[in-house]
């Protein structure tokens, strides 16, 4: 028996929401539903990855359910992620569960960030499934720099993509790494690309995660450098957008477009972070630069009940650190690799 037992779930997220020691309000999850990749890029995985066994990887079953009790406690946000979440088997058919928390208004927003690969695949199904917005990452537009970071990336699939996505009427932000030697002087190119397409674009600093084989200290590049230059020649007016995540947004008047900067490094977002991470293998994370961890799964294969579920989340959510320890050089932060945690 649990204190929460006898509180249907909707009342118990309504009188009891998901709050840290910190008062910070936990409102989105992501969830990695796989650890597995048809891309290499080459700051997020090995170039030879040993990908988990199945029996580790949470079932379609557990993903879906896991995360409705999420819901059931007030998570309003929820982003599906990976590895690339488009190549697990069966996945559209857990969008499709999912989405039956958009129809009864328990969840606000169900999104998806993808290499989008395969997307030209499945845009309209997830237009068509209540999806309306989604992430999209692309370093660069020289297919043989394309193939080079991604490790074999056919850079014409992703394009296709994205046309796809567009015309089935998502709304699409593009995700870019900014690699100090790689793509660094492209950078200004691949925004008034997304902007004359009508799509945002947010700049994201290297992290250290996961052990690679290159150092990571020699592709960092400093977005708050990067501001000042693209500042010299575009007006870049703040916007009062928080996401509660590591992002701040400028509107660059020049283009018209919006362009966002996540710099876990180089500055502190801890103090209004409103998620929590959950891997393919059912471990949640409260902090992505901690090494703090909950095993959903155990308590899942245990035989435990929703309500057992739900004291452990709010449980680890309670234990959220304040925030995060990244540093460029040196061993990563943290262990595990993007692609388990989930972008
Ligand atoms: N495969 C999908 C994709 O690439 O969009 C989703 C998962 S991927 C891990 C999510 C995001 O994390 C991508 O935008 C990727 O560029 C970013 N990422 C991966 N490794 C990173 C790192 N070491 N530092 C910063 N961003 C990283
Ligand atoms: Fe795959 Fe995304 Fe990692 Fe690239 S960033 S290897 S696409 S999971």
């Amino acid at each position: 028996m649990t204190p929460y037992d006898d509180i249907p779930a909707q009342a118990t997220a309504a009188t009891q929401p998901l709050l840290d020691t910190f008062a910070r309000r936990v409102s989105y999850l992501r969830v990695s539903v796989t650890d597995r990749c048809d891309l290499r890029c080459v700051y997020c995985m090995a170039e030879r990855m040993v990908f988990l066994p199945k029996a580790e990887v949470l079932t379609l079953e557990e993903l879906d359910r896991v995360a409705s009790v999420f819901i059931g406690l007030g998570v309003k946000k929820m982003r599906l992620t990976g590895g690339e979440p488009l190549v697990r088997k069966g996945f559209m058919g857990l969008v499709g569960g999912l989405s039956r928390h958009l129809g009864n208004g328990a969840l606000e927003e169900l999104t998806l960030t993808t290499n989008g690969t395969r997307l030209a695949q499945h845009a309209v199904e997830l237009a068509a499934l209540g999806l309306r917005r989604i992430n999209v990452s692309l370093d660069t537009l020289k297919p043989d720099l394309f193939q080079t970071l991604t490790r074999g990336g056919d850079l014409a699939q992703v394009l296709a993509g994205l046309e796809a996505a567009r015309a089935a009427g998502l709304a699409v932000k593009i995700n870019t790494v900014a690699l100090a030697r790689d793509n660094a002087a492209e950078i200004p190119a691949l925004i008034q690309w997304a902007h004359d397409l009508g799509m945002d674009l947010t700049l994201i600093e290297t992290m250290p995660m996961g052990e690679i084989e290159a150092d990571r200290t020699d592709q960092y590049l400093s977005l708050s450098a990067l501001r000042d230059d693209l500042a010299s020649y575009w007006t870049l007016e703040d916007l009062p957008l928080n996401t509660g995540g590591p992002a701040r947004y400028v509107r660059v008047r020049e283009t018209g477009g919006r362009l966002g900067f996540i710099t876990p490094l180089s500055h502190n977002f801890c103090e209004a972070c409103n998620r929590v991470r959950l891997t393919c293998t059912g471990t949640l994370h409260t902090c992505l630069g901690q090494d703090d961890a909950t095993d959903l799964r155990a308590v899942m294969r245990d035989g435990g009940s929703d309500a057992d579920l739900a004291e452990a989340i709010r449980t680890a959510i309670l234990g959220k650190p304040k925030g995060h320890d990244f540093r460029i050089g040196g061993a990563p932060a943290v262990a595990r690799h993007m692609s388990t945690t989930g972008g």
